[in-house]
Order: structure tokens, then sequence, then C-alpha cells
């Protein structure tokens, strides 16, 4: 099955990493002549982009394999493709398993993917290319992109982590830290504004650590400088800071610039020193009240997003209480609650008193609820404000659907516009009427 013009369909799952890579795959293809199609069924090829680094993750990887392969039998499908952290955390084990399943590609292998639909895969009976994560090159600022969204995009700045977090498997996924070029970065960013993109979500594993693997002392703050410059009239934003790296120049240079969000993502796991020292997280409670106290100063308007984990090996009641008074106290914008997730090949597997799911299922309920009543309550203060919202669907009963700058992409809440004509893809400024736990209502002014 050597022909060029094949129609692929492509899944992506798990996070906006993985989906650049995803939007990168089908550039090399559709480069190639190959055409895209949404429909599994008239598919020719299709392509599992997966995700492995929470049970959950590895789960939904292969009930969305198993489900796409039933169309080699009842849809036109000859060529069934996996790639990305699934194939490269089980490697041959995984290709093992699934017969049905023609070719798999490891993270460090996306640059392969017209191989995988055009080459035969000969004899070998699990062809698989897992070649090292490290080996994976950056694809150049010009490279073709088949983008998923006509007025958002995210931007890979970096790749892997240098981090030993006990509970992550992502070093072991995608390797070390390894940033990309600032020029090139720069470049793409301007591309894709001239392109029609009004909103650029820069993304890595640690975007805070942009730039300490290279040569040049330029960090992100370096870089962030850059970018303002040539992203006027657009939104900059970070997502997937660390406690530890970011710094009072990146802060600044946030504040200083009206075209970067005002939007801090910084995960800080949990809150119990004890945890977080067997976490591999080298900061406290008090560095972390330091340190947002320190945002919120600095960036009057700052909007926090963070992440905390329930149920880490050892966790107890009043370590769980603990992290609960820090969220009652900090009142985060935006919180993301995972439940620790085990796995033999974690440093964090070996440490004693595993705490039982069903504990650690209503640590996360607790904690939901109790951000739940924040959220209202931050959402609140912005009753009557008016905002500048990015327009991104609708209408639908009257209303379109955007973000404000202090809503992400994909995690965080939305904004109803009460209106029948605004522009997609285009800012309106809003006058906020109504606020929900996540979500808020407005008309435009
Ligand atoms: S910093 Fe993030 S990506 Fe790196 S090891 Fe820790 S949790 Fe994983």
């Amino acid at each position: 099955m050597t022909e060029t013009d094949n129609k692929i369909h492509l899944v992506s799952l798990g996070c906006a990493r993985n989906l650049v890579d995803s939007e990168l795959m089908l550039g090399q293809l559709v480069g190639k002549g190959h055409d895209i199609t949404v429909d599994p069924v008239d598919a020719d090829v299709i392509i599992v982009n997966t995700c492995s680094f929470i049970d959950s993750a590895v789960d939904e990887s292969i009930d969305t394999i198993l489900e796409l392969a039933q169309n080699k039998t009842s849809g036109n499908c000859r060529r069934l493709i996996v790639t990305g952290c699934l194939p490269e955390r089980f490697r041959e084990k995984i290709a093992e398993s699934m017969p049905e399943v023609d070719f798999f590609l490891g993270t460090g292998a996306y640059h392969r993917i017209v191989d995988a639909v055009e080459k035969n895969p000969g004899e070998n009976r699990f062809p698989c290319i897992l070649t090292s994560p490290e080996s994976a090159p950056f694809q150049n600022s010009d490279a073709l992109r088949v983008r998923t969204s006509p007025y958002t995009a995210y931007v890979k700045i970096a790749e892997g982590c240098n981090k030993k977090c006990t509970f992550c498997m992502i070093p072991k996924l995608r390797g070390g830290l390894r940033s990309r070029n600032d020029s090139d970065i720069v470049a793409e960013v301007l591309l894709l504004k001239e392109s029609g993109i009004n909103e650029i979500t820069l993304v890595a594993q640690d975007t805070t650590c942009y730039g300490i693997d290279l040569v040049s002392t330029k960090r992100l703050d370096y870089l962030l400088e850059s970018l303002a410059a040539v992203s006027d009239g657009i939104w900059l934003r970070m997502l997937y800071g660390h406690p530890e790296s970011i710094n009072d120049r990146m802060v600044k240079t946030v504040a200083e610039h009206s075209n970067i969000c005002s939007y801090f993502d910084i995960p800080i796991q949990h809150a119990d020193n004890s945890v977080l020292k067997r976490m591999g997280r080298r900061y406290t409670s008090d560095y972390l009240k330091r340190l947002f106290d320190k945002i919120r100063s600095s960036v009057p308007d700052a909007s926090i997003r963070t992440t905390a984990m329930v149920g880490f090996p050892g966790e107890t009641d009043k370590d769980f209480q603990t992290l609960l008074e820090f969220i009652e106290e900090m009142r985060f914008d935006h919180l993301g609650v995972f439940t620790y997730s085990d796995s033999d090949e974690l440093l964090s597997h070996r440490l004693s008193d595993h705490v039982d799911h069903s504990v650690a299922e209503e640590r996360y309920n607790r904690l939901m609820s109790c951000q739940a009543d924040i959220s209202l309550e931050n959402n609140r203060k912005h009753i009557d404000r008016v905002c500048k919202v990015l327009v991104e669907s609708g209408p639908v009963n009257g209303h379109y659907i955007g973000r404000t700058s202090f809503q992400a992409p994909e995690v965080d809440g939305i904004t109803f516009i009460r209106s029948d004509e605004v522009e997609k893809g285009s800012f309106v400024m809003v006058k906020i009427t109504d606020a929900f736990e996540y979500d808020l209502t407005g008309v435009p002014v």
C-alpha cells in the first residue's frame, strides 16, 4: 500500500502538546498529497495519537484504538497506526498485545509518520519505530501544520523535562528538556498571526524552564519579550509553569505587556511539606504563598490556575487537611485535581502507605467542591466588568461562545455572549451580566 492519496483520519488524545504533534503529523501527510477525513468509516488510514501518563489515559487510549479498529472490518480502513505515549511507554509489549494495529510510532518518531502510512511494514510482525524520545527533531517554523482551531493555536517551545517528580511518567515518555531555538519560535508565531490566529498558547512540559539547556542565556522572559514585540493585537498565553522555575523577570515581563495574558498556570501538586518532599517537589507551602502573593502584587489582574494531586502514597487525613486549607486560603481562579495513579515504573511506587482509591476519590470530591465555591465567588467579581472576549463559536440559542484572557482553552470555563451578530475569531468587548461556578455570560458593548 504505497499510494500517496490516502484518506487519513486522526484522533488526538491527551494534552495540548500531543495536539501539536498531531497537527504536525497531519501537515506532513497533507504535504505528501494525502487527504484528511473527519469520518473514520471513510478513512483508508486511521491514526491514534495516544496518551499514557496515568491509568485513565491508558484506558482511554486502548478503548479508542479498539473502537477504531472495527473500521478495518466495517469501514475502508486498511491501516491502523498508533503513535505517541502509549507505544513509548509499553513498547513491544503493547505491539504484541494489539495485532489489529499495523504500525507503532513512539514519541521520538513523529517525523516518520509518512513512512508508517506509505511504506510496506514488510515481514516485521510488530512494525514499531521506537527510537529514543530525544531523537524527534523539532519541526521548522514553516512546517505544514493542519490546525484544529481557526482562531487559537498552541506553540510548543520545548520538549521533555529534567525534573524528577516521583509520581511522573513524562521524563520517561518525552526524555530530557530540549528547548527550541527562540528565533524559530518567533518565526512560527509570526506565521500563525499572519494566518489569522488571535491567541497563541505557549506549551512545553515545563514552560518556565525554557532555555536552561541552551548555551545562550535566553530564558522564558527573553522569549516572551521577543514574542510580545511581534504579537501586537493578539493574545499570548503560557501553560504548564513550575513553582521552582518561575522567577521575577518572567512575572515582570507579563506585567509589562498587555498582549501577554495575565494568566499563570503553576501546578503546585500539594501544599503539605512532607508530601511535597516525597513527591520530589523542592518547595514548601510558605514558598508557594510568597510566590503567589508576589504574582498578585506585581500583576493586579493576575488569574492563577493550579493543579493538585490527592491520594499520594503516605498522604494522611492531616496532610489532606493542610492542602484543603491552603486551597481555601489561596482562592485560586482555576484548579485541576488528579487522584494519584500508581505504576511500578514510578519512584513513588516504592513509597509505603499507599492510599485506598476510595479515600482518594473522597478527597478529590471534597477539594473540587471547595474549589467550586471559590470559583463562583471569583467569577462573581467580574459582574458589571467589561472584558475583552475572543469569540470562538456560535450562535447557539442566541449566544456566541468565547473566552476572556483569564479563561484558557479547553481547561477553564467559557463566556456566553448574548448576541446574534458578533464575528467569530474576533475580539469583542463584553459586559459581564452573570456568573456561574465556571462560566460567565454577558452582552457586547
Ligand atoms: S516537572 Fe512536570 S513534567 Fe517534569 S517530572 Fe515534574 S510533573 Fe513531570
